[in-house]
C-alpha cells in the first residue's frame, strides 16, 4: 500500500475538464453522457468556481457576495449530480441553500465557535476524537464530494491539508490497540468514501486486526451527493469486514432520487445496516411535514432514521439555526403518529465536548412512589401504578 496514505486532493479533482456550456449540456441531459455515472468524472467536474457557477445559474446578490468571499474559508464544491437536483430558478431550493455560499456565512453570532463540539481538545492523537468510553471517531480525510454550508467541521473540511498521514494512522492504530475499552470505530472525516476503495480497505483491514474492535461504522454523505461512488467493488469490499454499519447524512426528501435508492439498495443488500443523520436546518427541513416525508422516504430505501441534530454553533451558521423547540415539536409530531422506526432521536451536540444529548418531548408528567403519570401522543393522560 505504498503511497496510498498520502492524503491530499489530486489535482485532477480540482480542475474542471468541461467548459460551462458543455457541462450545462451534460447536466440537462445526463442520459446522453455515459461518463455521468463515473464518479471520478463527477469529482473532476465539480462546480468549485464562481465563474462557472455564474454561468450555470443566476445568483442572488447574497449568493454572489457569499461565493466571492468563500475562498479561503469553507470551500465551495458541488458535484454535477447534486447540482442537477437544484431548482435553478428558486433561491429557496433546499439543495441550493445547502451548497451555495451566502453572505450570511460571514456574520458570526455571539455563541458561535470555531470548534463547536471541542473535538480538537478531545484528540489524544491526530485524527482520533475520543469522547465516549467505548468508541472513537477516526477522521481519515478532510475532503467531501460536496460541501454543506452548515458543516460542523467547517474549520477543517476542504482545507486540502493532510489530516491523516501514514504516521498519524499508525499512531491512531497504536492508540486504539492500547485502549481495550474501544469496541467501536466510527470512520468519518470529511467523507471517508471519497477515498479510493483500496485506501479505505487498507484502513478497515488494519482496524479489523484489532481484536477488541467489535463494530466498524462509516459516516458519509456520498450516497446522497455522489451516489455513483457506491459500486459493486466498494460494497463487495465492505461486506468482507462485517459487522460494518453506515450512517448517511440526508437533509431533504428531494435528495432521495432513483440514483440514491440504487446506492442504498447496493449497501443494504451487502448487509450493511443503514442509519440516517439529519441536521435541522432553517428554511430547509424545519417543518414536521418535510421531516416526516424525509423519514418515510428513508424507510422506503431501507435507511433507519437515527439522529436529527440541532445545528451546531459553527461560525457563520446562524442563518441555518432553528430554536431547539422546533426539533422537539418535530419529534412530538412523529412519535405515535407514524411508524416507530421513522422516529429518530433529536440531539444537541453540547458545546465544550459534552457529546450528544437527547432532547425531546416529555411524556412523563410526574412520578411518585410506585406511580407515574403519563401522557400519550394524543395528549391523553394515563396513570401507571407499579407497586
Ligand atoms: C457522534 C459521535 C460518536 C458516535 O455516537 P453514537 O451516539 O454512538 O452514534 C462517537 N464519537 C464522537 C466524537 C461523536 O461525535
Ligand atoms: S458532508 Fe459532512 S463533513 Fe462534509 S461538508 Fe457536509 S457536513 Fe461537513
Amino acid at each position: 500500500m505504498e503511497g496510498v496514505l498520502i492524503n491530499s486532493e489530486p489535482p485532477e479533482h480540482r480542475t474542471a475538464t468541461k467548459t460551462p456550456p458543455e457541462l450545462l449540456k451534460v447536466i440537462e441531459a445526463p442520459h446522453m453522457f455515459p461518463q455521468w455515472w463515473d464518479w471520478k468524472w463527477q469529482m473532476k467536474n465539480r462546480i468549485t468556481s464562481i465563474e462557472l457557477l455564474r454561468k450555470l445559474l443566476h445568483l442572488t446578490p447574497k449568493e454572489l457576495e457569499g461565493t466571492k468571499r468563500s475562498k479561503g474559508r469553507l470551500a465551495m464544491a458541488i458535484t454535477p449530480y447534486f447540482f442537477r437536483l437544484m431548482d435553478r430558478k428558486d433561491p429557496a431550493c433546499p439543495i441550493r441553500k445547502q451548497t451555495i455560499p451566502r453572505i450570511e456565512e460571514f456574520s458570526v453570532s455571539a455563541h458561535e465557535l470555531i470548534d463547536p463540539c471541542s473535538e480538537d481538545e478531545h484528540q489524544p492523537v491526530h485524527g482520533i476524537v475520543h469522547r465516549y468510553p467505548d468508541r472513537v471517531l477516526l477522521m481519515v480525510t478532510d475532503l467531501c464530494a460536496t460541501y454543506c454550508r452548515y458543516c460542523t467541521r467547517k474549520r477543517m473540511v476542504g482545507s486540502e491539508r493532510s489530516p491523516l498521514t501514514r504516521e498519524d494512522f499508525e499512531r491512531a492504530m497504536d492508540y486504539i490497540k492500547a485502549n481495550r475499552s474501544i469496541r467501536d470505530v466510527l470512520i468519518s472525516g470529511g467523507d471517508p468514501l471519497i477515498l479510493s476503495t483500496e485506501r479505505l480497505e487498507y484502513y478497515i483491514k488494519r482496524l479489523r486486526t484489532i481484536e477488541h474492535i467489535e463494530i466498524i461504522r462509516i459516516g458519509t454523505r456520498i450516497p446522497v451527493t455522489l451516489p455513483m461512488r457506491i459500486d459493486a467493488h466498494l460494497v463487495n469490499m465492505l461486506k468482507r469486514y462485517h459487522p460494518v454499519y453506515m450512517s448517511i447524512h440526508f437533509s431533504h426528501p428531494k435528495e432521495i432520487t432513483p440514483e440514491v435508492r440504487k446506492s442504498c439498495t447496493l449497501l443494504a443488500d451487502a448487509g450493511i445496516p443503514l442509519g440516517s443523520q439529519t441536521v435541522l436546518l432553517k428554511g430547509i427541513n424545519d417543518t414536521p411535514a418535510v421531516m416526516k416525508k424525509l423519514m418515510h422516504e428513508l424507510l422506503k430505501i431501507r435507511v433507519r432514521p437515527y439522529y436529527i441534530y440541532q445545528c451546531d454553533l459553527a461560525m457563520g451558521t446562524a442563518h441555518f439555526r432553528t430554536p431547539v423547540s422546533t426539533g422537539i415539536d418535530i419529534i412530538e409530531k412523529l412519535r405515535g403518529h407514524t411508524t416507530g422506526y421513522a422516529v429518530p432521536t433529536f440531539v444537541i451536540d453540547a458545546p465544550g465536548g459534552g457529546g450528544k444529548i437527547p432532547v425531546g418531548p416529555v411524556y412523563m408528567i410526574s412520578q411518585a412512589e410506585g406511580k407515574v403519570i403519563l401522557r400519550n401522543y394524543e395528549n391523553r393522560i394515563f396513570e401507571y401504578n407499579y407497586l
